[in-house]
């Protein structure tokens, strides 16, 4: 039988239900395809700062670095209305995302877009736009390019002018496309870089680089597309998609445009990747503390992220393709929580909609 170790970051809000919903779901699989999966909990966030005065502490993630992955639920608090947040902004729970991120050298984030047949209605495009609806991996540099660039803001002959850097050499270009080919490997084997190639340096550069990589990569059909017509093809013909390769600013706005398209906030699932199998998986939400201890938060995404760390990190993907279908099977009979309701369907609590998934695994 296959042994892994995972870290545990259930964090704050809905952080503890829902990854614990997730953690029955992979036991679950586990039980059917023979793995066994050796759980660590550590802190983050605000109830590390209530436990330890930081948001992250060094010993937690000297556990995370020795795991075969990381499994997280959310961090944070009431923004605005909460003890976490008169403080520093390095002492912020938000501070022990950042923290972990780095030193896990995490620069690749991948986020699924899939419409779902049963929430085809929560999608704001129109019918003959969706057709057979879409399934999406939208891959987003994540450590370079304009947001870790030098920036400052000066006056120049009295004008008051600001500068940011973009940035990107060539190894970091080439490890996050490998990584995309990778995963376009383990689905539908196409890839689309998106760049500004026809006005950015860099965007030249990534293009010659993505081009060097997708040699070696025949069996999988690569092709180019600027950014400002991949944000048009989302919303006009999104089921064009396959692995969507792009840096990091264009990811972090064409992975939200990809993410309205599915509906729903408590579905998306998200990974971040780095050179090792050892990834960090949660979902794209935050911790909700609106409906915290309710019982009433959506697990799925966290279940999905789940899935995604059996099948990118522990190489497990039968056991990752069971619980995805699990999930569709649940929405098929009509199961769902508040957030994804609409009429005739049957609600169903956090807990309730594990039980639900875990039953058809
Ligand atoms: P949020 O995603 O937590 O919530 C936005 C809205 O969506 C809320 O109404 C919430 O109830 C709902 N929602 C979110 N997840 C849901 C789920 N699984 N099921 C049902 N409903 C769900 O965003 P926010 O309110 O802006 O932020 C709350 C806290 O989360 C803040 O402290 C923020 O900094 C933090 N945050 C953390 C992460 C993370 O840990 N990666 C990401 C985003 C926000």
């Amino acid at each position: 039988m296959k042994e892994f170790n995972i870290t545990l970051i259930p964090g704050d809000g809905i952080g503890p239900e829902i990854v614990n919903e997730a953690v029955r779901v992979l036991d679950k699989a586990g039980q059917k395809f023979d793995y066994k999966l050796k759980y660590t909990k550590i802190l983050m966030g605000g109830c590390s700062i209530d436990e330890y005065g930081v948001p992250l502490t060094d010993e937690a993630v000297a556990i995370a670095k020795s795991s075969d992955a990381v499994l997280l639920g959310a961090v944070g608090g009431n923004v605005g209305n909460s003890r976490w947040y008169d403080v520093a902004p390095n002492l912020r729970p938000e501070a022990g995302l950042l923290k972990i991120r780095k030193e896990l050298e995490l620069f690749a984030n991948l986020r699924p877009a899939y419409l779902y047949d049963e929430l085809k209605d929560a999608c704001p495009l129109k019918k003959e736009i969706i057709g057979d609806g879409f399934d999406m991996m939208i891959m987003r540099e994540l450590t370079g390019g304009l947001y870790f660039g030098e920036r400052h803001t000066e006056e120049v002959d009295g004008v008051v002018t600001a500068t940011d850097v973009l940035t990107y050499n060539e190894n970091e270009i080439r490890r996050i496309a490998i990584k995309a080919f990778e995963i376009a490997m383990k689905r539908r084997k196409n890839v689309i870089s998106v760049d500004k190639a026809n006005v950015l340096d860099s965007s030249r550069l990534w293009r010659k680089i993505v081009k060097e990589v997708a040699a070696d990569y025949p069996e999988v059909t690569y092709t180019d597309m600027l950014v400002d017509n991949c944000a048009m093809q989302l919303v006009m013909n999104p089921g064009q998609f396959d692995v969507v390769l792009t840096e990091n600013m264009f990811g972090d706005i064409l992975s939200d445009e990809a993410s309205m398209i599915t509906g729903s906030i408590g579905m998306l699932s998200s990974a971040s990747l780095g050179t090792t199998k050892l990834g960090l998986y949660e979902p794209s939400h935050g911790s909700a503390p609106d409906i915290a201890g309710k019982n009433i938060a959506n697990p799925i995404a966290t279940i999905l992220s789940a899935a995604m760390m059996l099948r990118y990190s522990l190489d497990l993907d039968e056991a990752a393709d069971a619980i995805e279908t699990a999930v569709a099977k649940v929405l098929k009979d009509g199961y769902r929580t508040t957030d994804i309701m609409s009429d005739g369907m049957k609600l169903v609590g956090t807990r309730e909609m594990g039980d639900m998934i875990i039953e058809r695994i």
